[in-house]
């Protein structure tokens, strides 16, 4: 099956074919980590999440490769680190630490809440996730090309690109000179021209510095639209498949990036395939802190599932305009409780605990492959619910369907039905609760001696009451904040590893072990930085 996607280039949806059969390669520009990522931000994360999926779907199909399982596919979404909305947080937020210390802890706490979010809104991790940060050699070495290939020049300590002379700029925006002149003049540098944009500025004092490029003497660091060339050349190459963000991003950044790309390598393209997400709207009205609409993902989750988010998203096409209201999610919600409901008549709850898997439909991935029609995919699936009548083949396949665009997950599916509720709560102690609550289930409802008992001292020990309802449902009313306790000290003991204070660390470690919380030490796959997860010991 022929996967078209639009290509904001040439303004036309053509066939996808990877540059690399065995390689399918896609850059994504990821947050700016100064505060939690407000719901405009998930709609890129969601819907690239989703082209991923597909992506390995296909590649898997053997689409690209003829042989089953050649294929990979790298994604990249960078995090953007070093950022003047980031210096300004910092020093508001840690006005006594020094502002490199501050920036650390502003971005440290920033990407994990991040990745908190998105884990919650059913995204996979992209296959890469490079911190700006990290990538300032790669950087100064495409600024020095250009500086070596007169494409960039400096003036007052700034590295600038010269855009005079580059024929294709403005192309991929569709954005007329008069247009760009204006719009440019935003950016407070020197320049020769009003077009040129800033690879390299000095820093001020106490900002993050690192040794400048092509030989000038102050500190400086990187301007925004270099970090993604930089970093999709190290991991994806000098030419790759798809460049994807939002709308937003179309001008000037994206326009910049491939620029500077092209340039530094005299290549025609710097991917094959533009892909852009419409923006999203507050019930109607751009969404800014000053008309207090600006809904962080964070926030929501308190009360909705991430699958609601996630469903609300998924209901408007990509490159539409998304009009995010809250009559919306609530018939998200009800729509995921009646799937439940169908999938649980037929297959039980146990299906829970169950691994079973079938191939996902072909009318999914269809619609999915026109241009990533999720509407289609949706409507698909509402076809589908409503035919799985007793026929558990048809749940189970409802069910991988559902999974397949992270829509549902079976080891959590009763967060949904009003069986286990808990309006308010934080996200995570309710899955931690649930997840207590589905080792009872049966016990429960089998009335065995002291299960009851059992269960409920089990949840009080995560800060929570449990309430029993009329229906059967089972709600929880958390009485205390254990769970943000419990993640403090859990920072503290990575803190007090950090500089290797042993006796505090096996303190806090003991500390927590009254509480009944077990630790387990891992290391993040991506970072390789210590990791610690915990549970309520059994
Ligand atoms: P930022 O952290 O502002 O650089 O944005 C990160 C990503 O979120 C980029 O891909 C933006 O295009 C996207 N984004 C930001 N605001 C919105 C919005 N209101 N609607 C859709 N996408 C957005
Ligand atoms: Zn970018």
């Amino acid at each position: 099956m022929d996967l078209k996607l639009h290509d904001t280039l040439t303004r036309k949806k053509r066939v996808f074919k990877p540059l690399d059969p065995r390689n399918v390669r896609m850059y994504v520009c990821g947050p700016t980590v100064y505060d939690y990522a407000h719901i405009g931000n998930a709609r890129p994360v969601i819907v690239f999440d989703v082209l991923f999926r597909l992506l390995r779907h296909l590649a898997k199909q053997g689409v690209w490769d003829k042989g089953k399982d050649r294929t990979k596919v790298t994604y990249v979404r960078n995090i953007t680190d070093v950022d003047d909305k980031i210096n300004a947080r910092a020093a508001e937020e840690y006005p006594l630490l020094p502002l490199n210390r501050a920036i650390r802890e502003v971005t440290k706490k920033t990407s994990r809440q991040f990745h908190e979010d998105v884990k919650l809104l059913g995204c996979l991790r992209p296959s890469k996730e490079p911190r700006a940060t990290k990538h300032i050699a790669e950087m100064k070495k495409l600024i020095s090309r250009l500086i070596l290939k007169k494409r960039a020049y400096i003036l007052d300590d700034h590295v600038l690109f010269r855009v005079k002379g580059v024929r294709s700029y403005g192309r991929l925006s569709h954005r007329s000179l008069k247009y760009m002149k204006s719009s440019a003049r935003g950016e407070v540098a020197p320049k020769l021209n009003p077009l040129d944009f800033v690879l390299w500025k000095p820093s001020k004092r106490g900002e993050p510095a690192w040794k400048s490029p092509g030989g000038i003497k102050v500190r400086g660091r990187p301007g925004w639209h270099i970090e993604c060339s930089a970093m999709s050349w190290k991991y994806l190459g000098r030419e790759f498949d798809i460049h994807g963000g939002g709308i937003d991003l179309l001008f000037p950044h994206h326009e910049n990036e491939r620029a500077q790309s092209c340039q530094a390598f005299d290549e025609a393209e710097m991917a094959k395939v533009w892909v852009h997400n419409g923006f999203l709207q507050v019930e109607g009205k751009k969404m800014s802190k000053s008309l207090g609409n600006f809904v962080t993902i964070h926030e929501l989750l308190q009360t909705w599932p991430g699958e609601v988010l996630r469903l609300q998203m998924l209901n408007t096409h990509y490159r539409q305009p998304l009009d995010w209201t809250n009559a919306k999610m609530n018939s998200a919600q009800s729509e995921l409780e009646d799937w439940v409901i169908r999938i649980e008549k037929v297959l039980g709850k146990s299906i829970g605990k169950s691994r079973a898997k079938t191939e996902v439909s072909e009318g999914l991935i269809k619609a999915l492959c026109a241009d990533l029609n999720t509407p289609g995919a949706l409507a698909y699936l509402r076809q589908s619910a409503k035919r799985i009548g007793d026929d558990p083949k048809r749940a189970l396949s409802f069910l991988c369907d559902c999974e397949f665009l992270g829509l549902l997950n079976r080891r959590n599916m009763g967060l949904l039905s009003r069986e286990f509720g808990g309006q308010g709560q934080s996200p995570d102690l309710m899955i931690k609760a649930f997840d207590i609550y589905q080792s009872f289930r049966s016990k429960l409802h089998n009335k065995l001696p002291g299960a009851k008992l059992e269960f409920e001292n089990r949840i009080r020990r995560l800060g929570g009451e449990v309430k029993y309802l009329e229906d059967g449902g089972v709600h929880l009313i958390q009485t205390d904040d254990s769970v943000g306790k419990i993640d403090d000290l859990i920072a503290k003991r990575t803190e007090a590893r950090a500089r290797k204070d042993w006796i505090e660390s096996d303190r806090i470690r003991d500390e927590l072990a009254k509480m009944g919380v077990a630790l387990k030490d891992t290391k993040d796959p991506e970072t390789g930085e210590p990791k610690t997860t915990w549970e309520i010991a059994r």
